[in-house]
């Protein structure tokens, strides 16, 4: 390879054998693209961990075909039944515990008791897993830390490893599924996603608490700095500063310099989708640092600030 501006695109039969061998692919799903491999072969999933210098401590999410595989993992209580009744294809993780049975290794897990699954929306993905016949791990297709891609090609060169990847065009909701913990008493929300809080929240019929830093449940892989540009980000800004690249939301006056904005109209699902893509392009002319607008925490507003968040903590710490 080594031509940033070609990748190596395969049919869904060849991801199939190539996940059915051990070997890593990289699929779209309506987050981000992601880099699979065969969730109940360790020695594959270890080379998910390898190529993304992911720490082990940090779990995987099990993507299944449909409720039918995620329920032979994982145990399914009610709240977890009427949730993938009603998201499933789509971004929603549920955090369950595991189904007796060995089938997935405990490096999936990081060693924990609980299992994180979901099936994603994306018809060329899930008809692969439905053909593999397994679920796969598919943890974001970057190198851990990074911004998330959410294009084939991008997530091809993100990696620089010639993995090749199922090109399923760009990712229809730009963010991470929303992460819920159902294995405890009350219902958490791990992580904000692309399903936002209060849409489950109206199905539960009841209020998803957030874990505190010091809470009893922790999510091995929510650490501080994730999803960060080589640039800092200032985030809340009111206008770009001078020699500042400028990421804008909402109308607003014509920016000078590197700007851009993630939705002119304000809409949340195309600032959504074009968050990460956006910041990339950003960085790629290497700015001291990104202003960033402010965006509404309503809705997803609440997950992309926690990736803004993120993007702009201080990066010695993760
Ligand atoms: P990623 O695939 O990197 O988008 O993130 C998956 C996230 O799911 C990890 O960072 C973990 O925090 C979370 N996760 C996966 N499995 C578990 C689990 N068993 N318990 C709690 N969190 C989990
Ligand atoms: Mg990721």
């Amino acid at each position: 390879m080594d031509n940033p501006f070609s990748y190596t695109a395969i049919s869904k039969s060849k991801a199939v054998a190539r996940l059915a061998r051990g070997e890593l692919v990289i699929l779209p799903t309506e987050t981000v693209y992601g880099l699979a491999a065969d969730a109940t072969n360790a020695d594959a999933v270890l080379k998910i961990f390898a190529t993304k210098k992911r720490p082990r401590f940090n779990p995987l999410i099990c993507h299944c075909a449909n409720l039918e595989m995620a329920a032979e993992i994982g145990v399914f209580g009610e709240a977890a039944r009427v949730l993938a009744a009603t998201f499933w294809p789509g971004p929603l993780t549920l955090v369950l515990e595991r189904a007796n049975g060995k089938t997935i290794p405990d490096l999936v897990t990081a060693g924990l008791n609980t299992i994180a699954l979901r099936v994603p929306a994306h018809d060329l993905t899930t008809q692969i897993i439905s053909d593999l016949g397994r679920p796969v791990a598919a943890p974001s297709a970057n190198f851990s830390g990074a911004l998330s891609a959410t294009s084939a090609k991008t997530a091809f060169v993100a990696l620089g490893a010639n993995i090749p990847v199922v090109d399923g065009g760009a990712c229809d909701r730009g963010l991470e599924s929303t992460i819920i913990a159902l294995s405890e008493t009350n219902p958490i929300l791990l992580r904000p996603g692309a399903l936002a809080r209060d849409e489950i929240e109206a199905v539960l019929g009841d209020k998803l608490a957030t874990p505190g830093p010091d809470g009893p449940i922790t999510a091995p892989g929510m650490l501080a700095s994730h999803y960060a540009p080589r640039a800092s980000l200032r985030l809340n800004a009111g206008a770009p500063e001078p020699g500042e690249s400028w990421l804008g939301f909402g109308p607003e006056p014509g920016r000078p310099g590197a700007a851009l904005n993630l939705s002119p109209t304000g809409d949340m699902a195309e600032a959504a989708r074009n968050l990460f893509e956006y910041l990339r392009h950003l960085d790629e002319k290497s700015p001291a640092t990104i202003a960033v607008a402010s965006i509404p925490e309503t809705a997803i507003g609440e997950a992309i600030n926690d990736r803004l968040r993120r993007a702009a903590a201080p990066r010695n710490l993760g």
